[in-house]
């Protein structure tokens, strides 16, 4: 249902209708502003924090914004977005999605098909080429400004690079092993459709891991409202407990779950930290490339389809 311009809607795992009082909100939420002034925030233009109010669900405990952009607009922002100039260096980032993969390995076999939504230029997927023993990879990656770093990333290997985001009828039913999406899910506006449908293109006793941002963890409760992963970007944020719901009612097992660790520069840490405490610095004083390997309220879950799936 649009309502002032916006999608109005009900918890996208249970379907209930929101309760009366949000638990999170921006000091001037997003749904009081119109779409045209949202844009600079979207793009992070602004050091005052807006967004849409996160409300947790009573019958499921998914927190989520029953308020949020539509369909065309979310195609419009994504669109228009300037390149991140913010950049973690990339030695880090590997080191990161480095420790994705060791997860990923322990859980499950490195064969078959794999499936990636999101690969950027590959930083996870690289891995899986040098160590695993996939013979086909479906990358979708809307970003067609990567696809020639995506391209030599991959290597020998068998590939096709899919710029529809969940084109997921190019992939033959059952033909992946593997489905990974790193920092995806909580940007979805219906995430329980795309794991169904993922599921169909699973073969028996595959595997969809994927990477999210966790609003149980100690740094959200911490920094409470000013929590980077409280932004125009995500209708929904998960915990350890209502991914688990969400996999449930898409027709899954999870099989394993744990708060990641990801690399940062001490440097880039530092302007994080003032930028959430609100002061907007552009330099700060270069501690060279040393990185620290922090639990920053990220966590990956992996599941299989569940043996006997339902039919939806
Ligand atoms: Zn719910």
């Amino acid at each position: 249902m649009i309502q002032n311009g916006y999608l109005s809607r009900h918890c996208p795992i249970c379907g209930s209708k929101p309760p009366a009082k949000p638990e999170i909100s921006s000091e001037v939420p997003a749904e009081t502003k119109d779409f045209e002034s949202l844009v600079p925030y979207w793009n992070g233009l602004f050091k005052d924090k807006v967004f849409f109010s996160y409300y947790r669900c009573e019958t499921c405990g998914l927190l989520y914004t029953p308020t949020f952009f539509t369909g065309p607009q979310l195609a419009q922002l994504y669109a228009q977005m300037p390149p991140n100039m913010d950049v973690v260096p990339l030695d880090s980032l590997e080191r990161t999605q480095r420790g994705y993969f060791d997860m990923l390995k322990s859980a499950a076999p490195l064969q078959g098909g794999f499936i990636e939504v999101g690969p950027d230029v590959g930083l996870f997927t690289r891995n899986c080429v040098k160590d695993g023993r996939f013979d086909q990879y479906w990358l979708f990656e809307p970003n067609r400004d990567v696809e020639s770093a995506l391209s030599s990333t991959m290597g020998a290997a068998k590939f096709h690079i899919i710029h529809d985001m969940f084109g997921f009828s190019q992939v033959p039913d059952g033909a992946a092993s593997v489905a990974v999406m790193v920092h995806v899910m909580d940007h979805l506006l219906d995430p329980v459709a795309t794991l169904r449908e993922l599921r169909g293109k699973l073969a028996p006793g595959g595997n969809v891991m994927l990477v999210t941002h966790d609003e149980s963890s100690l740094l959200r409760r911490a920094i409470g409202w000013k929590w980077p992963a409280f932004c125009l970007q995500h209708p929904e944020i998960y915990n350890l407990k209502t991914m688990r719901k969400l996999f449930e009612i898409a027709g899954y097992d999870v099989v394993k779950q744990a708060k990641t660790v990801n690399y940062f520069p001490i440097a880039f840490l530092l302007k994080q930290l003032l930028w959430a405490l609100g002061l907007k610095v552009n330099s700060v004083p270069s501690f060279g490339q040393v990185a620290v390997g922090l639990k920053l309220g990220n966590m990956l879950t992996i599941a299989t389809p569940k043996r006997a799936a339902s039919n939806d």
